[in-house]
Order: structure tokens, then C-alpha cells, then sequence
């Protein structure tokens, strides 16, 4: 029986391998991931410097505890090298076998997603795995701006474990309090703002939009003295965070002695840091999709089967675009997991088929882990016609405000809550009107999907 080959071993890999799991204790699982395969919780990496937890802590399980757990064969530090969909294999090589030049190349490959150059096959010992079907969770890649100055690549991000060690160790390596410059002020950049303002560090923000959160919160408020986005921004203030907010930074350049790093804006103010943090966004990875052949648009294009172009090949998580859409989120990674397990455990090695299984996403509120002030919201669908008003403000005692996004009609399609108000998200999220055609619409439930797979 040939295996169910899951390609990453962040939470889509394996939430889905759970949920394949208690469909199916039978068939081969083999997982390969490039990292050490520890299992833990992303969100917590921009929550736990506050509470001095080390990137040991938020381990839940190494990769030999995930292999008992899944009844499965987990190979880490493997590279992918590449894909044959007709052969249904895929070839990997051990990375810590590797010469360490080569090692080198092919880490810096998976730091930009892109694809391996001839000479990694030619001197790795290449493993080929033959699988019935295979699982892309190969997650996203921090987007890299293109900033001048002879400091350039003291520029770190915060996407997995390694990073997050990494990042801990600058920190206790600076002078207390740590001057650190984060570059974008939306989610993930907040979080950390809030994080290391509460762990004692001196924290700047700089964003080229004129607010926090841009992308998730209103940018005007009608009706309301302050939209939720001023009053995170005072209230992440209020515990020591700077904004430069429509500023964007030109160049970074070592100080003289070298031990500070000098940041010019675009208006030339300069600010002097220790480390800066860039949190400008995600990119799918896609170069080895694409490389073998399968389709990509902004991530690795998938039907609402989770099927991408190329028969019994699926994509979960941060590297999919399900439907058109990016979904760089925990739960449709877990909602998505669920149909997609139904769809790999119905596979026939007889007729070689599935019954594919649609996913359905209900609602998903993203709740912004700034205890500041702590921020729930829920995007209207892309596109959706309509206008934020203020339901409830915040009063001189209380930061909750209450904002609905809704349609012409008056129909509720999205919400954006702050600090107590966020008591009421379950009660929104019942009220929220599914317009019919919305990719995330309850209404959106089918029990098929044409495709390849
Ligand atoms: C700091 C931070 C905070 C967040 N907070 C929240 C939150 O509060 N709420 C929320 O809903 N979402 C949050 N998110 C988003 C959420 O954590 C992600 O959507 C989710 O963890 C993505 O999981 P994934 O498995 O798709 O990707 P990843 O966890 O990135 O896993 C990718 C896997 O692919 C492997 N891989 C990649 N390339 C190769 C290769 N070539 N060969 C072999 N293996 C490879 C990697 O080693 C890894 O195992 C946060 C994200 C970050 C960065």
C-alpha cells in the first residue's frame, strides 16, 4: 500500500495527520518537513516573550513523540528537492548529509522558497518517496523589503521556531532595555509590539499606512470619536510603543561602532535600534509547486476540495489558495483539515479515486493578541458592498467599541470589537448574514468538487 505523503510539519501538517489518522489507522503516513519537526503553536511565538518562555517551552512534542502519536515516519532537516506527479513520487535529501556549502544553498532555498539548483541533486544521497496521494503544507515565506544600507540583512522576521530562538538570543545579547524597530503594524507586528513592550524593551513601530491593523480594522469610524484601529495604537502607546505611521524606512545602516543600527525614514527622520523585526507580510511558498507544474496564482491554486491542478494533489494552509483565496489563519487550517482527511481516508487503491470532500468554513473571527487592548474581527468577504459604522463607542472609561461592517440593506456582514466588547463576538457571529456565492459562506457546502484528484 503505497503512503499518504504529507510535505510540512507546521500546523497543517499536522493537524491534518491527526485527523487522518482517526479516519484511517491503516495506510502508510510519512511527513518530511526541513526543520526539526517539533510540534507547537505558532500564534505563541508573538505572546511569549513576555512570559520569558524559551522556544524549547513551546514545544509540544518533538518529531519522534509525533511519529508514536501518528503511527508514522517523520523525516526532518530533509529538503524537498523535487516533485514528479506523473511518476506520483517525490525525491528529498537529508540536509544535515549535505556539504556545508551546499547545506547552506539549500537553507537559504527554503528561507526564499525558492527552488533547489542542479548541484543540490547532484551531491545529496536523493531519497525517493513513492505516495498514493500527496499533501503540499509547505506554509509561507516572510516577505523581504528592499531596504538600502550596509545593514540590510540584520533585518530578522518571526516565522517558526528557529526564528523566534534565534530573535530570543539577539534580545539577551542587548543592553536591557533593547531598542527594537519593528517594520509593519498590522497583526503579526502588533503582537510583537505589545509582547516586548510588556517584556520591559523600548518598542518603535513603523508602517506605511496611516493606521495599525490596515488591512483587518475600518479606517474611519463614522459616528465615532476613535475607530478601533486609534485606539489600539493609544493604548500599545500607553505602554511605551512609538508609531511612525505613514512612514516607510529607506535605509539601515551599522553606527559607527557598529553596535547600533540606524534606521532613516522616508520623511528623514532617523531612529537609532538594537534588532529590528520585519512583519510586512507573507508570501505562499510556491517554487516547488511550480517546478512541478502544478498551478499557482498568489499561493498553490486548490478548489474548495483542497484539490490543486494536478491529480491527487492537495494543498493545506499558509502555501494554498483555496477558491481564490489566501487563508493564512489557524482555523480554516483546522476546518480544511477535517474535509481534506475525509477526502485522502475515502481513497480506493482499486480504482484509484476519492470521494472529495468540500470544505466548509463557517464565520472566522481573528482575535488580536494585544493585551493592550485586545481586538477581535471579522472581515467582511472581499469585495463585499457595503460600510463600517459605530454600533457602541468607547467612552472616557472604556476602550470597547463595538463596529459592524453592513451591507446597503443593513444586513450585518463583518464586525471589528475592542477590549470588553470582544465578550461579544459569539453573539455577532450568529447574527452574521452569508451572502450566497461567498467562499467562506455556510451556504457554500457541497459534497463534491470536480478537479484532478
Ligand atoms: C508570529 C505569528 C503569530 C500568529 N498568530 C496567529 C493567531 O493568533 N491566530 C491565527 O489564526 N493565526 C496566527 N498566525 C498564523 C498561523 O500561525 C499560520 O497560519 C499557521 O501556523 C501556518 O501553518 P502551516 O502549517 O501552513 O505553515 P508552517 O507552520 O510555516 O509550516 C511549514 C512547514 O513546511 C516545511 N517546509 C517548507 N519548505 C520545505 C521544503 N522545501 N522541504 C521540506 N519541508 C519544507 C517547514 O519546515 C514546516 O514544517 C500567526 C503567525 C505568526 C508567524
Amino acid at each position: 500500500m503505497k503512503p499518504l505523503l504529507i510535505l510540512g510539519t507546521g500546523l497543517a501538517g499536522y493537524t491534518l495527520a491527526r485527523e487522518f489518522r482517526k479516519l484511517d489507522q491503516t495506510r502508510p503516513l510519512v511527513l518530511v518537513t526541513a526543520d526539526d519537526g517539533s510540534a507547537y503553536a505558532k500564534p505563541n511565538l508573538s505572546n511569549a516573550l513576555a512570559t520569558d518562555r524559551s522556544a524549547e517551552a513551546l514545544v509540544q512534542s518533538d518529531a519522534a513523540g509525533m511519529a508514536t502519536q501518528l503511527q508514522a515516519r517523520v523525516l526532518t532537516r530533509y529538503r524537498v528537492i523535487a516533485i514528479n506527479t506523473e511518476a506520483r513520487q517525490v525525491h528529498v535529501a537529508p540536509i544535515d548529509d549535505l556539504r556545508d556549502d551546499i547545506r547552506e544553498d539549500i537553507r537559504e532555498d527554503i528561507r526564499q522558497g525558492t527552488q533547489k539548483d542542479a548541484a543540490c541533486a547532484t551531491h545529496a544521497p536523493v531519497e525517493i518517496i513513492d505516495y498514493a496521494q500527496l499533501v503540499l503544507a509547505l506554509g509561507a515565506e516572510p516577505l523581504r523589503l528592499p531596504i538600502a544600507g550596509n545593514a540590510a540583512d540584520h533585518i530578522r522576521s518571526v516565522n517558526d521556531l528557529e526564528d523566534y530562538r534565534a530573535f530570543r538570543d539577539a534580545l539577551s545579547r542587548c543592553t536591557a532595555p533593547a531598542r527594537v524597530a519593528i517594520l509593519g503594524g498590522g497583526l503579526i507586528g502588533c503582537e510583537f509590539a505589545n509582547d516586548l513592550a510588556i517584556a520591559g524593551h523600548a518598542v518603535q513601530v513603523i508602517d506605511i499606512a496611516p493606521q495599525a491593523l490596515g488591512r483587518l480594522l475600518p479606517s474611519d469610524l463614522p459616528g465615532a470619536v476613535r475607530g478601533p484601529a486609534q485606539a489600539l495604537q493609544q493604548a500599545l502607546q500607553q505602554t511605551g510603543v512609538q508609531w511612525h505611521l505613514g512612514r516607510s524606512l529607506k535605509t539601515i545602516q551599522h553606527s559607527a561602532t557598529a553596535s547600533t543600527l540606524e534606521l532613516q525614514l522616508d520623511n528623514g527622520d532617523s531612529l537609532e535600534a538594537d534588532l529590528v523585526l520585519s512583519a510586512v507580510g507573507l508570501a505562499p511558498r510556491t517554487a516547488l509547486a511550480a517546478s512541478a507544474g502544478l498551478q499557482i496564482g498568489r499561493g498553490i491554486v486548490t478548489n474548495q476540495c483542497l484539490q490543486t491542478s494536478a491529480r491527487h494533489v492537495y494543498a493545506l494552509g499558509d502555501c494554498a489558495e483555496v477558491n481564490g483565496m489566501l487563508l493564512p489563519y489557524v482555523m480554516p487550517i483546522m476546518h480544511g483539515a477535517r474535509a481534506l482527511a475525509a477526502t485522502l481516508a475515502s481513497y480506493q487503491d482499486t480504482n484509484d479515486s476519492v470521494q472529495a470532500q468540500s470544505v466548509h468554513y463557517p464565520p472566522m473571527p481573528v482575535s488580536v493578541k494585544t493585551p493592550a487592548l485586545p481586538i477581535t474581527v471579522c472581515s467582511p468577504a472581499m469585495g463585499s458592498a457595503g460600510a463600517w459604522v459605530a454600533a457602541s463607542t468607547a467612552n472616557a472609561d472604556t476602550n470597547a467599541i463595538e463596529a459592524h461592517f453592513l451591507s446597503p440593506e443593513g444586513k450585518l456582514l463583518g464586525f471589528a470589537l475592542t477590549g470588553t466588547a470582544c465578550s461579544r463576538r459569539s453573539a455577532l457571529v450568529r447574527a452574521l448574514v452569508l451572502l450566497p456565492g461567498d467562499a467562506l459562506s455556510s451556504s457554500d457546502v457541497r459534497s463534491g468538487c470536480s478537479g484532478p484528484g
